[in-house]
């Protein structure tokens, strides 16, 4: 059985040949700024996890002109869109929907070929996922933000492209990876020891060779089902025999880990409270978008009744209000009491937080939201409306609502809706993006 193959179509210049680079990882497809310019059917070899496949870029298609290749266009994007078991249609995200897009959807619409959607040139995520929400409206399912120049978005898309193939094992999950964990807290908390309890004392204690720096060292264990990478920042503090001295904790290298991580583990001192500097984290934590268990470690060391625990989630809720939705458990690294139900908590954590809702549904909790409370109204008496929700995106799930206008929208207002999206769509234990959209 030959290759599987997929062809990448969609108007010129929005970037299909610079996508095709990317899958292929060479400069076979000539990349220029005239339109049009790549305009025969180039093949390729592209290379996705287990896969190797074809990759057809059909060159620049415009069906609303008079151009000259008219015929000799639409024929080829006919053979390219036979031979592939999937196409990519790209479109510029940066420009906005044109009527040549619209034109390839509804030729599209009239062929059997699965079609995904790229909106390309979305290079920051923010604007990325509000840029591509808007291409719902070419009715061709769910729109992908990429960047095919620096290749943001683009390993999701190839996730999807080679599920299409026939054959193929299934390219391996997210499930399948490692989850990464971070353990993020400031010194003296308890991270290493927790470490060492999650681990074991067997743990091989990897010592720095002063004046070099090294990144820190990663763990891997198997607990529910599951490999994790623990990411611990505690890093080479761990000798207790070599004198680095307080200035090592080094913030820089804090953010790195959660930025690399799916989850944050924010350990903090029940005997000392919240301090700045774990609001400091926490913030970070919330700014990456990262998922986050609020892990208060020592809790052996606490003169507790009855009330104990509940009071000191209290205040420390209050202190890290802007991680409301971040679960909060009670450890000791010490003793290991709770210490495996992190890995329990975890799991569900992260099950929501790469958690995908329709549009549909969606918009039925908005309605219901709706229902009960109306959107406010300005000075003027102009009412907000949100004409339609939906989800653009995971890790962390994201949102766009399209209003009439988001200046109608305040604090209070907007803080309700994530409630109740949150709330009636099963993300408890994530963090959520919410874009207000207007009309243009
Ligand atoms: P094609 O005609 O659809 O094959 O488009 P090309 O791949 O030749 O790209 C057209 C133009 O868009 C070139 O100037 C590219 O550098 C630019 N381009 C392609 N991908 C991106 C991207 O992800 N972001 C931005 N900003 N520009 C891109
Ligand atoms: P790190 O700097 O965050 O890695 O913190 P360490 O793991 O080095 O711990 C700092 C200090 O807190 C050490 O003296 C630990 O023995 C102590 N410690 C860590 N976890 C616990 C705990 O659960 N209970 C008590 N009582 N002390 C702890």
């Amino acid at each position: 059985m030959g290759l599987s193959t997929v062809a990448i179509i969609g108007r010129p210049n929005v970037g299909k040949s610079t996508l095709a680079n990317r899958f292929c990882q060479s400069r076979e497809a000539i990349i220029h700024d005239q339109p049009g310019v790549t305009r025969d059917r180039t093949y390729q070899r592209g290379f996705w996890c287990n896969s190797e496949f074809n990759v057809i870029d059909t060159g620049g298609i415009v069906f609303n002109d008079d151009s000259e290749f008219f015929p000799e266009i639409r024929n080829q994007a006919n053979i390219a869109l036979q031979e592939a078991q999937v196409a990519i249609v790209v479109v510029d995200g940066q420009q906005g929907i044109t009527a040549a897009d619209e034109s390839i959807a509804e030729f599209l619409r009239g062929h059997k070929c699965p079609v995904l959607l790229a909106v390309n040139k979305c290079e920051s995520p923010e604007q990325g996922l509000s840029m591509a929400a808007e291409f719902w409206s070419l009715g061709l399912g769910e729109p992908f933000p990429i960047s095919a120049i620096h290749g943001a978005g683009t390993g999701d898309l190839l996730d999807k492209v080679v599920s299409y193939f026939p054959n193929e094992k299934a390219v391996a999950s997210s499930d399948e990876q490692p989850i990464r964990l971070a353990i993020i807290g400031r010194p003296n908390v308890g991270k290493s020891s927790l470490l060492n309890t999650i681990c074991g004392e067997n743990r091989s204690i990897v010592s720095p060779i002063r004046g070099t720096t090294r990144d820190t060292v990663d763990t891997y264990v198997e607990r529910e089902n599951h490999r994790w990478q623990l990411i611990d920042t505690a890093g080479i503090r761990r000798r207790r025999s070599v004198d680095y001295g307080p200035e090592l904790f080094s913030i820089n290298r804090t953010f790195k880990a959660i930025e690399r991580s799916d989850i944050c583990l924010l350990v903090v001192d029940a005997i000392d409270s919240v301090t700045e500097q774990d609001q400091r984290l926490a913030g970070r934590i919330e700014d990456e978008g990262r998922a986050c268990i609020i892990v208060v470690n020592k809790w052996d060391a606490i003169m507790k009744d009855s009330h104990t625990m509940a009071t000191m989630e209290k205040d420390f809720r209050n202190k890290l209000y802007f991680l409301d939705w971040a679960p909060m458990i009670f450890i000791s690294a010490l003793t290991g009491q709770r210490v495996q139900s992190l890995f329990s908590i975890a799991k569900i954590v992260l099950e929501q937080y790469r958690r995908r809702v329709t549009t549909s549904v969606v918009n039925e909790v908005l309605k219901e939201a709706i229902g009960w409370r109306s959107p406010p109204s300005n000075r003027g008496g102009r009412q907000g409306r949100i004409y339609y929700g939906t989800q653009v995106a995971t890790s962390p799930p994201s949102f766009t609502l399209f209003v009439n206008d988001p200046k109608l929208f305040g604090e209070t207002y907007r803080r309700y809706i994530e409630r109740q999206i949150r709330e009636g769509l099963g993300f408890e234990g994530s963090p959520l993006k919410i874009f207000w959209r207007g009309k243009q």
